[in-house]
């Protein structure tokens, strides 16, 4: 198949990505990634998320050792959100043009071990294996706390991406409303169920033809890694369970242990690809939560995607001028090609 100037469906998100190959060889000239390794101590005083560190409000880190969450100090979201009389709740804003809405919620900040210097690529399978435990745990105890409707895990690792603090966290934003991302997903999957006798959109897409043939990076028993067809970032890769699904809560102890050695092993892949402890957003998509739609939260199903924002070791892939215009994606490696690329790397080689 070509995936030359080819527009691709994203049907989890509901529009069109381009794939363009031949724009991954154009000339560069633009910033070159910073690959020198430094070095960077276990323990960093100065850091807010180390043990025993003071923060900015006055609270003492535990002496805690592996996974640990606490209250973001600087959330971006607060059940404390002022009521404002434009809020389109109040009588005669519903349709205003300036109309607004309390952003409700609860922030995180998960710290995936208490060194500073680790990152989820080199812990020991069993850290792994806690930190999922903390992403469930997390997960499940938000999604039954009132008028939470969406709870968004995710990370931002590296410099590339403007994180100042290279200590292994992620965060956590549990909303008060459905994200606009979480929305499309969930119309998406339960448009399909609803014309697809009940199937589920995720596990048809990894079960489908080309996906198997082609876009296979790993499949282990319950999970697999996979470049998605219309992958809108180079090297985008998302975790799928082989069995519908919906959230962290409702997967078994074994599936908990495959996905921590799963996730270890794809994110060893990006250190390997891109020759350094690789930048990387990640995204744990677990159904929304709210009560009122219970019945359309079960048919979206749990994935993890991976959205690298490097195109390969030296470059990094700005969404600019045409993305912002349009918000068609451009990506510039063909996610057949990514696949390739990533599955044979043999990471049991590469492992810290
Ligand atoms: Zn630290």
């Amino acid at each position: 198949m070509s995936g030359n100037w080819q527009r691709r469906w994203q049907p989890l998100l509901q529009q069109w990505v381009m794939i363009s190959a031949r724009s991954a060889g154009r000339p560069w000239s633009g910033a070159i990634p910073n690959r020198e390794a430094k070095l960077t101590p276990a323990h960093d005083p100065d850091c807010y998320l180390c043990p025993r560190v003071i923060r900015a409000n006055g609270t003492t880190n535990p002496d805690y050792a592996g996974a640990y969450a606490f209250d973001n100090d600087f959330p971006s979201l607060s059940f404390d959100a002022p009521v404002s009389d434009t809020d389109a709740e109040e009588a005669g804003h519903a349709q205003s043009l300036t109309r607004t809405a309390p952003a409700h919620g609860h922030c995180r900040v998960l710290c995936w071990s208490e060194q500073h210097d680790a990152t989820l690529a080199n812990i020991s399978d069993a850290q792994m294996r806690a930190v999922v435990r903390l992403w469930q745990a997390e997960y499940t105890r938000l999604a039954q706390t009132p008028n939470i409707a969406n709870v968004l895990i995710f990370e931002n690792k590296g410099v590339e991406i403007g994180v100042s603090n290279l200590h292994p966290h992620g965060q956590i934003y549990a909303t008060s409303f459905l994200t606009d991302t979480a929305t499309s997903m969930r119309d998406a999957q339960v448009e399909f169920a609803n014309t697809h006798n009940g199937d589920s959109l995720l596990v048809s897409l990894l079960q489908d033809a080309h996906t198997q043939e082609h876009l296979v990076v790993e499949k282990n028993t319950h999970f697999s890694v996979i470049v998605p067809f219309a992958a809108r970032f180079a090297y985008e890769t998302w975790i799928v369970p082989h069995r519908h699904v919906s959230n962290l809560t409702d997967m078994t102890d074994t599936e908990l242990d495959e996905l921590a050695g799963v996730y270890q092993r794809q994110v060893n892949r990006y250190d390997v690809l891109f020759q350094r402890s690789a930048p990387n957003i990640t995204l744990l998509h677990n159904a929304p939560c709210s009560e009122l739609d219970a019945d359309k939260n079960k048919q979206c199903c749990f994935h993890l995607a991976f959205h690298p924002p490097l195109r390969d070791a030296e470059k990094l892939k700005y969404l600019a001028g045409f993305e912002s215009g349009s918000s068609n994606i451009v990506n510039p490696v063909q996610p057949e090609l990514a696949a390739e690329q990533l599955r044979a790397i043999n990471v049991q080689e590469h492992s810290a």
